[in-house]
């Protein structure tokens, strides 16, 4: 093909495992029920293994997109997912199809959905700071294993992380790598779809992209999964840019009710302007708030909570220790 000719670009992988299958998906797989979700670029479907019974997400890709062909964007993303599949905090992929117009993912189903319906809930579905320790510490796990494996993953948000179980809650898959980049070979990746909510300022003003990018991220994962609140969201975009190069963090009392103060330091080591001086993975996984578990005092969105708690009485959720899958 004449994809393949290509040189590797800006840090792009483009060497694949995987046999790309041409025969029919639907011979193999069953499509069932919704949608699991949607992007930019891709729709996800749930669907059922036909021989083994297995629950699978397709993830639909298209080649080409606004007249271009983004084949390469494509491979690039299944060789990332290759290249991390020993890490349990990675979602798995199965298998590859291609027909004309599509590549389509087979990926292992994070039936829980994505963190972000827990992150912006008012209620009993919101996370404790005890969730969160025990969530973040999955997420550095994943991203510690892709940074030494010098991967970057440069879309890390709430639309890309989910869960295998919402209730009780369950374990975290990192998705959607179709940004990732080989950390010695980037030279420009500067995709900024929708949100700018969780792009680090070296993003915003052009210059050289790390792992530090992905900290940076993770600091506002955290921050948000604790208070309910987007830390640098604006009413326009324009000012939410702003905040960001300036680092205008509410790290108020008022904010942070009910939520440690070793909570506040991990976020504050992550919100740093300056990508070197930010807490690498392996830091953070070090750092006392992560060790802390259980809380006394665990409930963010407390305010919220005490109101919905009238309707309901409080299930238990288990503090132990995710089990890896096989
Ligand atoms: P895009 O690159 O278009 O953003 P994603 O890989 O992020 O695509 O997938 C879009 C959405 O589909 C996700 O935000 C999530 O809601 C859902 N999704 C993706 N992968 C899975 C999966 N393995 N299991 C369940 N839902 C998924
Ligand atoms: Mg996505």
């Amino acid at each position: 093909m004449l994809e393949s000719a290509k040189m590797s670009k800006n840090g792009m992988l483009t060497k694949i495992l995987s046999r790309i299958r041409t025969d029919p998906f639907s011979a193999n797989y069953e499509l069932v029920g919704k949608e699991l979700g949607r992007g930019k670029f891709a729709v996800v479907k749930k669907c059922i293994e036909k021989a083994t019974g297995r629950q699978c997400a397709a993830k639909f890709l298209r080649k080409r997109r606004k007249g271009q062909d983004c084949r390469m964007d494509i491979l690039n993303e299944i060789a990332v997912l290759e290249s991390a599949k020993a890490n349990p905090y990675v979602v798995a992929l199965y298998e590859v199809y291609e027909t004309n117009n599509e590549i389509i993912l087979v990926l292992e189903c994070a039936a829980g959905g994505e963190i972000f319906n827990q992150c912006v809930a008012d209620n009993d579905d919101a996370f404790t700071e005890n969730d969160v320790i025990r969530l973040a510490k999955q997420i550095l796990t994943g991203v510690a294993f892709l940074h030494r494996n010098n991967l970057v993953h440069l879309d890390l948000k709430p639309q890309n992380i989910l869960l295998t179980c919402a209730r009780p809650l369950g374990d975290i898959r990192i998705v959607d790598f179709g940004l990732s980049r080989r950390m010695d070979k980037i030279t420009e990746v500067r995709e900024i779809l929708g949100t700018p909510e969780y792009v680090a300022p070296e993003i915003l003003s052009f210059e050289p992209i790390s792992t530090g990018t992905d900290m940076w991220s993770i600091g506002v994962l955290t921050y948000v999964m604790l208070t309910g609140e987007s830390p640098f969201l604006g009413e326009k975009k324009q000012e939410t840019f702003l905040n960001i190069s300036q680092v205008n963090v509410d790290y108020s009392q008022d904010t942070f009710d009910g939520i440690s103060s070793q909570a506040v330091d991990f976020i504050k080591s992550l919100l740093v302007k300056n990508p070197r001086k930010r807490a690498t993975a392996e830091e953070c996984l070090n750092h006392p708030w992560l060790n802390s578990l259980p809380h006394p005092h665990s409930h963010p969105h407390l305010h919220a909570r005490s109101a919905s708690s009238l309707d309901e009485p409080e299930t238990s959720q288990s503090e132990s220790e995710p089990e890896s899958p096989a």
